[in-house]
């Protein structure tokens, strides 16, 4: 049995948002504490992967040269914000988000080899808010979006990525728009207050027209409309598409404690998501999958919101006694209406989805 690679890099470290930024170096800290109290580094499913850092081409395969050279510059006088709003750059901001997506390509790179099963790369500063010449919503580079580029590069043609963080991943929607070769699908949040796009009818442009799935759920949307949208959507569309590679932006912070986040997700909800898109990997791309760490900002729960998705990543059962989080009837039908109303859309892209 091969096994579930867990890449991390301390150099995640000398990215500095200050104590009292969500983006804190505290996330990594208490997922790597949880990973350890449970014997993980020991354990034979689980090979822990020290990652190279980033080149500059790799960075281009997605960002301009402006945006890098920007990133490079704010960072060499001392750091500043990145942003109109709290993206903030340290001095050690650049070395930090080039090992984040190093993370992602060492990731990609082990499974596409096949020395490891599947793979989750723990990265931060986050990536899928950050455009090809962007930064924004504390992401500086898009992580996921440079491990598909390099798979593209690799020849893989039809790429996945899913995106579960509780926001639209705008940046990544932006930068394949107008592709076929990868599909981008995201449940998320209202986007009204932020960012500002991820609505149903964003569905691509050009090449890439259908190839864009937006299910943009009301604040306070529980785990049922969730699960509902991952069998009646995400599970038929990706058996469609029969993607070569499976890309997760795996986010957290829709878990109902979350102080960012606005839904009502459980814990439960995200070992489940993991475990139908693992199901549909050995189904159709060999196991092919990597998870690339997104938003996540209750740092109380955060690693064993992550250890209960690394678990089933090597086979390992869920963790019993998990229960969901008792949601609002009206916002659960509103929510569920909106997976209609997508499904429809969508039926003039997706046979599958033909009522
Ligand atoms: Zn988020």
């Amino acid at each position: 049995m091969k096994e579930t690679g867990i890449v991390y890099s301390e150099q995640h470290r000398s990215h500095k948002t200050g104590r009292h930024h969500p983006e804190s170096r505290r996330r990594l800290r208490v997922i790597m504490d949880t990973l350890r109290k449970q014997h993980l580094f020991s354990r034979e499913e689980y090979r822990f992967i020290t990652p190279k850092t980033a080149q500059l081409e790799d960075l281009q395969l997605v960002h301009s040269r402006d945006h890098i050279e920007l990133v490079k510059q704010v960072c060499n006088s001392g750091g500043g914000l990145l942003d109109l709003g709290d993206t903030i750059a340290s001095k050690g901001t650049f070395t930090a988000a080039a090992y984040a997506v190093g993370s992602a390509l060492s990731a990609v790179d082990e499974v596409v080899t096949g020395r490891l099963r599947n793979a989750f790369a723990l990265t931060r500063p986050p990536g899928h808010h950050a455009g090809s010449d962007y930064a924004m919503g504390f992401c500086i580079f898009n992580n996921v979006s440079i491990a598909a580029s390099y798979l593209a590069t690799k020849g893989f043609q039809r790429i996945l990525i899913l995106d579960i963080d509780a926001h639209h991943g705008n940046g990544t929607q932006d930068i394949f728009y107008n592709s076929s070769e990868v599909l981008y699908v995201s449940l998320h949040e209202d986007p009204r207050e932020f960012p500002g796009v991820g609505f149903d009818d964003e569905v691509g442009r050009g090449e890439g027209l259908g190839f864009t799935v937006n299910v943009p759920f009301p604040l306070g949307t529980g785990d049922s409309a969730y699960l509902k949208a991952m069998r009646e959507i995400v599970a038929p569309i990706t058996r469609e598409f029969t993607p070569q590679f499976i890309l997760l932006s795996a986010g957290f912070d829709g878990y109902f404690l979350d102080p960012v986040g606005r839904l009502n997700l459980s814990h439960q909800v995200f070992s489940l998501i993991f475990q139908e898109m693992l199901d549909l990997a050995s189904e159709i791309c060999e196991d092919r999958l990597v998870a690339v760490l997104e938003g996540g900002y209750y740092t109380r729960r955060l690693g064993q919101l992550v250890l209960s998705t690394i678990l089933p990543m090597a086979g390992k059962s869920l963790p019993a006694s998990v229960h969901s989080h008792p949601v609002d009837s009206e916002t659960e039908k509103r929510a569920e209406k909106v997976v209609e109303r997508v499904k429809k859309a969508q039926s003039e892209f997706w046979d599958t989805l033909d009522a």
